[in-house]
């Protein structure tokens, strides 16, 4: 082992940070983290097979309930409420197959059942982006006791392109279980963005398509229930690993996207069945303001998915746009909601905050003046804030009120494209 000052005693490398260790020894960040990985790698071998300490019990009379599912999402979710229903059945339902792979004691009434196989309900959501799509799957991940990652699929590519390789989503999630293949096994994967692969044309050999349905067959593998070789550490720089060997039969996969413009294809489809008198008379019951609700399977494939992968996500829901009045919800309601987190911020410094009920419709006036939706919200009330934030802690005050003329003043001073940009 070389205990040169400049140098890993490890690999050798210099030129790089160096921890050093008892009797003139160094190690190199990358020694550290190739280090830990073996350890996981170890345990996770070590673990394999028998029961282990922390193995989750599926019993199903401990399931969370898909009510207790959607509560929890109500604390921290405005509206959506078809999607969270889903997304509550879909995670209970999840639990459930999980049970039986485990070999829980099934009730009397289930036992005739013996013989049929559960499939697994894959879940893709539409709705326009800041609508709460990785909110919900972000707040599902809370509760949850099986791993779970969000992967965004804008980064995947044909494997050989530049980008990721399908693969590299397992990757993820196997890294998330602490590398324990078998709690890889039924995680939850949330893939953001899905739209951005949809087939660029609909002749796919006009070009080159290679983040388009090339990059829809190799998911279609992942979700159909497969064994995967994984490249444990990811990517192309580790060409020497191990692949370790992943079968998705169990993992849920939860897909979310805006496909921007499917409204025109939903339009079309109910234009091409309208015929006829009690067509005619279902046509005026439209509600053309938001034909997302009227979302069917086939305006996926119309928008560019392959219909093997819609056949992969047989559960299909959608988010609506944003309201005032949700808008204005969200401000305040939500567990995490951006005021009470600048209440807590400065509770600390023993300043009690408080927003004049004006204030906060100013800022809703704003977010939807500058189209900025949900997400706007957070940026506006961070330009009311930031300065009161700088100047709070230090002044000698026990109560601050958030006026509507304090919040004029602060947004209209503030640059409107620095507002945009920060969202
Ligand atoms: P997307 O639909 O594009 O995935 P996000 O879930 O990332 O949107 O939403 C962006 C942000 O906007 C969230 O972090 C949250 O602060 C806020 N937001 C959006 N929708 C909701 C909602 N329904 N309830 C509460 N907050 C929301």
């Amino acid at each position: 082992m070389s205990k040169r000052k400049d140098s890993c005693s490890f690999c050798g490398r210099s030129g790089v940070p160096l921890f050093e260790g008892l009797d003139g020894a160094y190690i190199c960040p990358d020694c550290i983290e190739r280090g830990h990985q073996i350890i996981a790698e170890e345990n996770a071998k070590n673990n394999s097979g028998g029961k282990r300490t922390g193995e989750t019990d599926f019993s199903l009379s401990k399931l969370p309930k898909p009510k207790q599912i959607k509560e929890f999402l109500d604390q921290y979710v405005i509206g959506q409420d078809d999607a969270k229903r889903y997304l509550s059945v879909a995670v209970y339902n999840h639990y459930k197959r999980l049970a039986l792979a485990q070999g829980v004691d099934m009730p009397r009434q289930a036992q005739a059942y013996k013989d049929v196989e559960i499939e697994k309900s894959n879940i893709i959501m539409v709705g326009p982006t800041g609508t709460g799509k990785t909110l919900i799957a972000r707040t599902i991940a809370k509760m949850l006791t099986v791993p779970f990652t969000i992967v965004d699929a804008t980064v995947l590519t044909e494997a050989g392109y530049v980008g990721e390789d399908v693969e590299s989503i397992l990757t993820r999630l196997y890294q998330e279980a602490d590398c324990d293949l078998q709690k890889t096994e039924r995680g939850i994967v949330f893939i953001d963005e899905i739209d951005k692969i949809a087939r660029k044309s609909d002749n796919p050999s006009i070009t080159r398509d290679v983040s388009g349905e090339g990059v829809q067959q190799a998911l279609l593998k992942l979700l159909e229930g497969s064994v995967v070789n994984v490249p444990p550490k990811g990517g192309r720089k580790h060409p020497e690993q191990e692949f370790v060997h992943i079968n998705t039969q169990n993992i849920l996969f939860i897909c979310g996207g805006a496909f921007d413009g499917i409204e025109r294809k939903i339009a079309q489809r109910l234009n091409t069945q309208v015929v006829g008198f009690e067509a005619a008379q279902q046509a005026q019951t439209i509600d053309k303001d938001n034909l997302l609700q009227y979302i069917a399977p086939q305006d996926l494939k119309a928008f560019g998915l392959i219909p093997e992968i819609i056949g992969r996500l047989p559960i299909l829901t959608y988010l609506k746009p944003l309201d005032r009045a949700s808008l204005r919800s969200i401000l305040t309601e939500p567990k995490n909601a951006i005021t009470r987190q600048y209440q807590k911020l400065l509770a600390l410094d023993g300043v009690e905050l408080t927003f004049e009920p004006e204030a906060l419709d100013y800022i809703v006036d704003k977010a939807i003046e500058y189209k900025l939706g949900a997400r706007g919200l957070r940026s506006l009330t961070e330009t009311v804030m930031s300065d009161l934030m700088y100047d709070i802690p230090t002044q000698q005050v026990k109560t601050f009120v958030v006026t509507r003329a304090l919040a004029e003043q602060q947004i209209s001073r503030a640059d409107t494209t620095r507002i945009r940009n920060a969202i």
